[in-house]
């Protein structure tokens, strides 16, 4: 059972739920593409609209190209803060709030970003306001609503880092399994691009003059893909190629992007290696590649300090009556990079969904609240 103190906010969390619903059908029906800065920084406004009318201070951290990052601090004992993360972007196109808006069918919640993750941002903002009204917070509270992860937070992840290393905890309100359960593991993600040169001939008239890209990009897709060792977790995929010209021309380019993952950092450097190797020998003679890393990922080790956090988390849930484990997943998050500066991190402790980035996600409904009531009370017990 709650102990004294805790008992108000863990009470207030659960007269919370429509409120909790109101506004994420608010949010889930706002366009939060992670190319859209207009979208997501609507988002972001009527968060801070509900922040603000619980007299939380926030603080809008600018950025041009893409959404900016919105940070919300509850003030306790000025030690090193406990950092709720949550970030307002989706995965789809511009106009599906439109075409498949909220709504709620036997226990479900349905749209755009509503599992992943605006019901953990909806989290989130009411376990800063119920701290806000009842206190009892063990350090100042820094709720982080980023903008751009689904793309690998290209403009979040130095804000992130910073208010990671200063914090002594981060909770990352990514959906909860569909098991109930969070996650303790994630894997690390490098995505790259890759594009080959060759040279342009008639495939006619001149074949022996060309150099084919295509024919280089097809051997070097065949050595990319030999690099995943599923035992040890690394897998190299080559999602999208491009190239050529016309059917009756030797390709004179061709391009592929690559994700690799990997679960340790030594993992990373082995695979990474293999790569640039693949990039710089030239199977079909006279080819040139080049590699770049468009966007990358840090791995959610499973490390002392985060079993510590969890089996925290995991404790009090029990409290509430709730049986919570960690799993491992190979799915990236911002999580990645809080651990990865050394603070101690539990992921996904949003409430449960599932089918993420499909237009089949959805939310359980009834895991709002007392999943808020679980992370309320794992804030107030951090010690
Ligand atoms: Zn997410």
């Amino acid at each position: 059972m709650p102990k004294n103190g805790e008992g108000e906010i863990i009470e207030w969390l659960g007269g919370q739920k429509g409120a909790m619903l109101a506004l994420l059908e608010d949010i889930v029906n706002i366009d939060g593409g992670s190319y859209d800065k207009a979208g997501v920084d609507a988002v972001a406004t009527r968060i801070r609209k509900f922040l603000e009318e619980n007299e939380i201070a926030c603080e809008t951290i600018a950025n041009e190209s893409f959404g900016d990052a919105l940070r919300a601090t509850v003030g306790g004992p000025s030690n090193s803060a406990i950092m709720l993360l949550g970030h307002r972007d989706t995965v789809f196109p511009k106009g599906e709030p439109t075409r498949r808006p909220f709504k709620i069918e036997n226990g479900k919640a349905y749209g755009p970003g509503v599992a992943d993750m605006k019901a953990g941002l909806v989290m989130n903002a009411f376990v800063l306001a119920a701290f806000r009204k009842f206190g009892g917070a063990p350090a100042p509270l820094v709720g982080l609503f980023t903008s751009d992860e689904e793309i690998g937070s290209p403009a979040c992840r130095p804000i992130i880092e910073a208010e990671a290393r200063r914090a002594r905890a981060v909770f990352n309100s990514e959906p909860g399994r569909p098991s109930g359960n969070v996650v303790t593991g994630r894997k690390g993600g490098v995505f790259m691009k890759m594009e080959v040169v060759g040279k342009a001939a008639h495939s006619g008239g001149n074949y022996s003059e060309g150099i084919s890209a295509i024919e280089e990009l097809a051997r070097k897709t065949i050595a990319l893909h030999a690099i995943t060792d599923l035992t040890k977790g690394t897998t190299v995929n080559v999602g999208l190629i491009s190239g050529g010209q016309t059917v009756n021309t030797v390709a004179p380019w061709a391009k592929c992007e690559i994700d690799l993952r990997y679960v340790t950092p030594p993992d990373r450097e082995d695979a990474m290696a293999k790569i640039v190797r693949i990039v710089e020998t030239a199977n079909v003679p006279g080819t040139r590649a080049t590699l770049e890393i468009a966007g990358e990922f840090k791995p959610l080790v499973e490390g002392p300090e985060n079993r510590r956090l969890f089996d925290h988390y995991a404790a009090c849930a029990s409290d509430l009556s709730l049986k919570v484990e960690g799993e491992f997943t190979g799915g990236c998050a911002d999580s990645g990079f809080t651990s990865g500066v050394g603070t101690p991190t539990v992921c996904a402790v949003g409430p449960v969904g599932g089918k993420a980035h499909t237009p089949e996600e959805f939310l359980m409904v009834d895991t709002l609240v007392p999943r808020a009531q679980t992370l309320a009370l794992a804030v107030a017990r951090l010690t």
